[in-house]
This record gives C-alpha cells, sequence and structure tokens, in this order.
C-alpha cells in the first residue's frame, strides 16, 4: 500500500513524557505479543495483517503487514525503549489517534524474546532486517516487500517463571484467536487471517461489519445480530448486538471498543445488558460488537498499562448512549412472558470457556478487621470490599426490580417542607423500585412496602440522604431512577465494621460473582482486588 504516506520517523520520548505515561509489563503472555504486533501494523496503515504463531506463540509469533514499514536508519532505534514515532510531546498524548503512543511494545518483547524484524518502506529500494537477542542489536540489509515482519522467537526462554504460570498451549493459542478476534470485529476494514501451527483458525478479508461477524463468530451467530446505530454532536455507537434469541452464560463474546481501540468493558457491559432486561432470562449475556467513537479529547486512553481500559471525561454520556442505543436496537424484539417460564425459546447456546471472575473452588477464607472478605479463587486470591460489594448487589437487584414486602404497621416519616416535595417528586420512581410511601396529611408520610433486598432496613435512614440531595439533580428518569437505586443501595448494604458469619461472606460472595459487574460499586470504587498467584510468586522471589 502507501506510496501517498509518509513515513513518520522513530524518535525517544523527552523525560517529561515518559514519567506521564502508565506504563508497566505489557508482555504477560503470547496473546499481548500479538495484540501489541497487531497495534504496530494498524498504526502502519496496513491493509492486510497476517498473524502465525506455533506452539500456542511460545516457539514462534509472525505479525506481517503491508504497512508503511520503518526506514533503516530508524530501524534499531524502534526496539529501544520510549522511542516512537506517534507521540513526541505532552500536548500529543491529549490528542492520540493511535494504538500505540508508549514506545515500549518492541523493546519490551525483545527484552524477553529473540526477534527478527524485515521492513521496508515505499521510498526504499532496499528493506532492512534487525535482529536483537540478549540486548544485542544488530542491523544488516534484506531483500522484503513494502511492509514489516516482526517475528518472536521463544518467549519467556530466560525466564522459567513467567513460563511456569502460562495455560497449556492449547489455551494460549484460543487466547491468541481471541485477540485477532476481537481487533478483526474492531476493524472489519482491514483483511485478518490468522494461522496457528500452519492451519489456517481465522481468515477475514476486508469487509463490512456483519460480513466480519461472519467469518469470526460464524454465520448462524451473525444472521442472529441486529445493527446498532446511535449518534450524538461529538459522540456515535455503532456496532451489532444479538436479538434475545442467541445468548451466552458468559461475557466472552462482547467486544467493545473505543476509536478502534479494543477495550476491556467494564460499566459498558452492564449498559449494553440493561436493555435485554426482561427480554433474556437471568444469568444469560448477549452477544455484542460496540464501537464508540469519541472525540479523542474527551477519552483518556492513557489510565492502563496494556492500555485495556480508557477512562471517559463524560462518562455518563457515554454509557446512557450505550443503553439508548442497544434499546432502539431491541425495541421490535418480543419481552418475556412469565420469569424464566417455558413460554420462552430456550437460548442457544455456543461452545463457552472460562469466566472472567470465578470462585470455584470457591471460597470466603476469613474476614479482615470486619471490613473485607478474603477469597480464594482458581488462581489466587481476592480482596473484597463487603460494603462496595454489598452495594453493588444491592444496586443491580433494585435496579431491576424485586418482589416487594408489605410493612405493617407502615412506618410514619415526618419530614421537613422541602424534604416532603422531594419525596413527592420521587414517590412514583420509589414505587416502581419497589418502596411504596402515601402522604398522611401535612408532611408526613407511610411506607407501605420496602423491596425485599432492603428487609429490615429504617425507611428513615434510608431516605434520608436521597432527599436533601434531590432537588439537585437532573430531569432525566432513567438518571435519577439510577441514582435512587444507588441511594437506597448504599444505605441498606452492610457497612465496614459489620463482622459477618462465615454463611454471611460465602453468601455475598455468591451474588458478587452472578452480578453484572461484580469488579466495581455503583459508584465506580473497587468492589474487590484480585491479586493472581503469579504476582505472589513474584512478590515472593519464587
Ligand atoms: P509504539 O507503538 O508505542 O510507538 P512500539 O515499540 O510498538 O511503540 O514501536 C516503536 C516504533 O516502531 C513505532 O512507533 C513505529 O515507528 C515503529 N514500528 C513498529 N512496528 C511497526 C510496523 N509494523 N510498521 C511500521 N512501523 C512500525
Ligand atoms: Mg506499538
Amino acid at each position: 500500500m502507501s506510496e501517498s504516506v509518509t513515513v513518520a520517523r522513530v524518535s525517544v520520548l523527552p523525560p517529561e513524557v515518559r514519567r506521564r505515561i502508565a506504563a508497566g509489563g505489557v508482555i504477560e503472555r503470547p496473546a499481548s505479543v500479538v495484540k501489541e504486533l497487531i497495534e504496530n501494523s494498524l498504526d502502519a496503515g496496513a491493509r492486510v495483517v497476517m498473524v502465525e504463531a506455533w506452539s500456542g506463540g511460545m516457539s514462534r509469533i509472525r505479525v506481517t503487514d503491508d504497512g508503511c514499514g520503518i526506514v533503516r536508519a530508524d530501524a534499531a532505534l524502534a526496539l529501544e525503549r520510549f522511542s516512537t514515532s506517534k507521540l513526541r510531546s505532552l500536548d500529543d498524548l491529549e490528542r492520540i489517534r493511535s494504538l500505540g503512543f508508549r514506545g515500549e511494545a518492541l523493546s519490551s518483547i525483545a527484552a524477553v524474546a529473540r526477534v527478527e524484524v524485515l521492513t521496508r518502506t515505499a521510498q526504499e529500494i532496499e528493506g532492512t532486517r534487525v535482529l536483537a537477542a540478549e540486548g544485542e542489536l544488530h542491523v544488516e540489509p534484506a531483500a522484503t516487500p513494502v511492509g514489516t515482519a516482526v517475528t518472536v522467537y521463544d518467549l519467556f526462554a530466560h525466564l522459567p517463571v513467567r513460563r511456569r504460570f502460562l495455560k497449556s498451549l492449547t489455551r494460549e493459542s484460543e487466547l491468541i484467536w481471541e485477540t485477532v478476534a476481537r481487533y478483526a470485529l474492531t476493524w472489519p476494514q482491514i483483511s485478518f487471517r490468522l494461522l496457528v501451527d500452519g492451519r489456517e483458525r481465522l481468515n477475514a478479508p476486508a469487509s463490512s461489519l456483519r460480513a466480519r461477524i461472519a467469518s469470526v463468530w460464524g454465520r448462524d451467530v451473525a444472521a442472529e445480530m441486529v445493527p446498532v446505530e446511535w449518534s450524538a454532536l461529538d459522540l456515535r455507537v455503532v456496532g451489532f448486538v444479538s436479538r434475545p434469541t442467541l445468548a451466552r452464560t458468559r461475557r466472552d463474546r462482547q467486544v467493545f471498543a473505543v476509536n478502534g481501540r479494543p477495550v476491556q468493558p467494564g460499566l459498558m457491559a452492564v449498559m449494553l445488558e440493561r436493555p435485554y432486561a426482561g427480554r433474556l432470562p437471568a444469568g444469560r449475556r448477549p452477544l455484542a460488537v460496540i464501537h464508540v467513537e469519541i472525540a479523542p479529547a474527551l477519552v483518556d486512553v492513557n489510565v492502563h498499562p496494556r492500555k485495556a481500559e480508557v477512562r471517559f471525561a463524560q462518562e455518563r454520556s457515554v454509557y446512557n448512549a450505550i443503553t439508548s442505543a442497544v434499546g432502539i436496537a431491541l425495541r421490535d424484539e418480543p419481552q418475556l412472558t412469565g420469569e424464566g417460564s417455558g413460554f420462552w425459546p430456550p437460548a442457544t447456546h455456543l461452545a463457552e470457556s472460562s469466566a472472567p471472575y470465578t470462585t470455584e473452588g470457591p471460597r470466603a477464607l476469613a474476614q479482615l478487621h470486619n471490613t473485607y472478605i478474603l477469597a480464594q479463587t482458581p488462581d489466587g486470591l481476592v480482596i473484597i470490599d463487603q460494603h462496595a460489594a454489598h452495594e453493588q448487589v444491592l444496586f443491580e437487584k433494585l435496579a431491576q426490580g424485586t418482589e416487594r414486602l408489605q410493612l405493617s404497621p407502615s412506618p410514619r416519616l415526618e419530614l421537613t417542607q422541602r424534604e416532603a416535595q422531594s419525596l413527592e417528586r420521587l414517590a412514583p420512581l420509589l414505587r416502581e423500585i419497589g418502596m411504596e410511601v402515601e402522604p398522611f396529611g401535612g408532611r408526613s408520610f407511610l411506607v407501605r412496602t420496602l423491596p425485599v433486598p432492603l428487609q429490615g432496613c429504617d425507611p428513615a435512614a434510608l431516605l434520608t440522604d436521597l432527599l436533601a440531595a434531590e432537588p439537585r439533580w437532573p430531569d432525566d428518569e432513567r438518571e435519577r431512577r439510577e441514582r435512587i437505586a444507588a441511594g437506597l443501595a448504599c444505605k441498606g448494604a452492610i457497612k465496614a465494621g459489620d463482622p459477618l458469619t462465615p454463611a454471611a461472606m460465602q453468601q455475598l460472595i455468591d451474588d458478587l460473582m452472578s452480578s453484572w459487574s461484580p469488579a466495581t460499586c455503583p459508584h465506580g470504587r473497587p468492589a474487590m482486588i484480585a491479586i493472581s498467584m503469579e504476582e505472589l510468586a513474584r512478590r515472593f522471589g519464587r
């Protein structure tokens, strides 16, 4: 490709930019090599990207592209730390369009493997080969087409600990497939091919997104996806989501991308799934490819070492846009009749792979200072903040609507004038959530029902903060309902300092793990922190 492309020159980032970069161990496993090399190919303007892996990527990984190439004078520099052609100054950090910008990937890969780069720009007659092994760089001329091929040999050969923590070769190959699939679903206009041990595992010619979904997830899946299309002034949400006839028990077929960068879904998955409430049986997850396009100045891509997360300047508008977009896409899809009833056609089952969060082989080990719960997971330990966790569990239950409990006698609330006005405005939404209040003359109210998960809570205590905050709330009804659910969840949740029985701890963990968004509370604070065996081994120098 790209006679017209001027190849940007590589330089080493100045120290003030390096300090601002959220860098960290980017190469954890073969799939991380694949991710970084694909990103480089896309940044180079490639139209065709070919990925090859042998023995789960442990013996060899090669990514070949037809992008702009690297000029010979820069080829060695490209393998140095913090050398990049994509970012020069702090200002550039604010408007990053490229997938890479830290100048870290090639050097990090070369630190844990042997690397060969073959490359040529359209302006050069002769290409370049760079060999990097054990800290030594060797550059020589080479005959090679325009573009770049990076081959990585014997990953982690000198790091037996890292090697020991990898999964089976089959699982590592699957993770490579998932990585290629994620980029293929994000960039349908680019051709992708994946060969594993010489066998073709994915072949996706440049196409529309629907055709791309067919090449990656299969025709049957593509036929059951409906388009999503939503746009505002500076924000667009496009993609495909599954009709309620198609679902999985896990979220492993949900791809979210922000400005062409695949990201971990986090709260976006919760917002995606909201319009499915009442359309999918509990515990079923839709499939989705969601592309969010937003002005680069409104998104911070520099918050995660592996660039797998982003932060939005106006989070709520992005999240709400996802729910609206999916809601519109599903407008004509039927609602479930009767909960989990036989009326509903069974959701299509596809092969499932392992869950991202699981405490199977589950178990609450101890409560720490009556505040945190320690639990064992298959690959390490999680520390759960009991308040944040319970808050999230309650929030989700309340937001979905639950059974209500009659209170008799009905407790009576005596409010101030302002509080009474707020309560009148909130009453219809409170009723939807399961808390029915009734005027009882003057500024008195009776609380007739409570949502079952708030059984035993004092209604006055639940409402005080909500009523004080309500006058400042926006008019948007969905937003108000969410704030009520979050406020009631906060007041009703187990507090730090509450002692818990082992059974209560286990219950809380089980509830959290089956929630939509176990990692955070409704305010976005972490509900749990995971520490892998790998990290423990590293810290104990094993
Ligand atoms: P970053 O992508 O953050 O800039 P990398 O270490 O991944 O850092 O790459 C360093 C530089 O090497 C890039 O900025 C780019 O100039 C060059 N480079 C790497 N891979 C390719 C490629 N496939 N095609 C063209 N240039 C590349
Ligand atoms: Mg890169």
